[in-house]
């Protein structure tokens, strides 16, 4: 196609437009680009910082207890829930539920408490894990502590929170040797003349449980009594309830 003078200057003149316009579209693109990052960037900071506030929330200082939910978990004035760490109190419906419960409560429920915090702060539910101290009577108390001494916890000790676990277990055989609370009770269960702990869990079972069936040998530690296994610092199991 033959194109005269006139017809050239046109077509270049349009083809400078177009390289122009699409390097005009190009530095938009890369300007947008740009801000895209920056805005992902300001996201990315105000989360952490927004993660770092919250889980920072409690490094100091008290938190207000509203309510009790059972022996070993309470509720805060912002509705956070704290698992107490390093035991366990009975279960709904267990021996000594409502005990515990009530023990708790009175340490506690109302009160000023102070936090201190392990290795990980919370658990899978996303509940604060935490040692639990209260003026109580104008002493101050270790309510974890105070739990086991009583009776009405055992120590249970989940890594890597294991800050306070031999004293937990200490604890938890000075009460047993007094009789008090969970260990009191005359026990209807028929001893075993051999447990099996183990030893990744620190989970202990009677023989015939099907979880110490499948317990592999790595992991399989053998008790002479339900006590060597709970100074041992294991948890007996809540299906075969040793
Ligand atoms: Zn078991």
């Amino acid at each position: 196609m033959d194109m005269d003078g006139p017809q050239i200057h046109a077509q270049l003149i349009t083809e400078c437009y177009n390289a122009m316009r699409r390097r005009k579209i190009l530095k938009r693109t890369s300007r947008r680009q740009k801000l895209g990052i920056g805005a992902v960037l300001l996201l990315a900071i105000a989360t952490i910082v927004s993660l770092w506030l919250q889980e920072s929330k409690f490094e100091s200082g008290t938190a207000y207890v509203t309510r009790v939910i059972d022996g070993d978990t309470i509720e805060l004035a912002n509705g956070e829930r704290v698992r107490y760490i390093g035991i366990d109190t009975p279960e709904r419906g267990q021996p000594f539920y409502e005990v515990a419960k009530r023990f708790n409560a009175q340490l506690v429920e109302g009160k000023h408490v102070e936090l201190e915090f392990d290795v990980q702060q919370r658990d899978k539910y996303g509940r604060l894990l935490a040692y639990v101290y209260v003026e109580h009577n104008g002493k101050r108390v270790f309510v974890n502590a105070e739990l086991i001494k009583q009776g009405y916890a055992l120590a249970y000790t989940v890594p890597p929170n294991v800050k306070y676990a031999d004293e937990f277990v200490r604890l938890q055989r000075t009460a047993r040797h007094q009789g008090l609370g969970l260990w009191s009770e005359a026990r209807e269960r028929t001893a075993s003349d051999v447990y099996i702990g183990n030893s990744r869990t620190r989970v202990f079972h009677r023989p015939e449980c099907p979880h110490a069936a499948r317990l592999s040998p790595k992991h399989r530690v053998t008790f002479k009594s339900r006590n060597d296994a709970l100074d041992a610092n294991y948890h007996p199991c809540r299906r075969c309830k040793p």
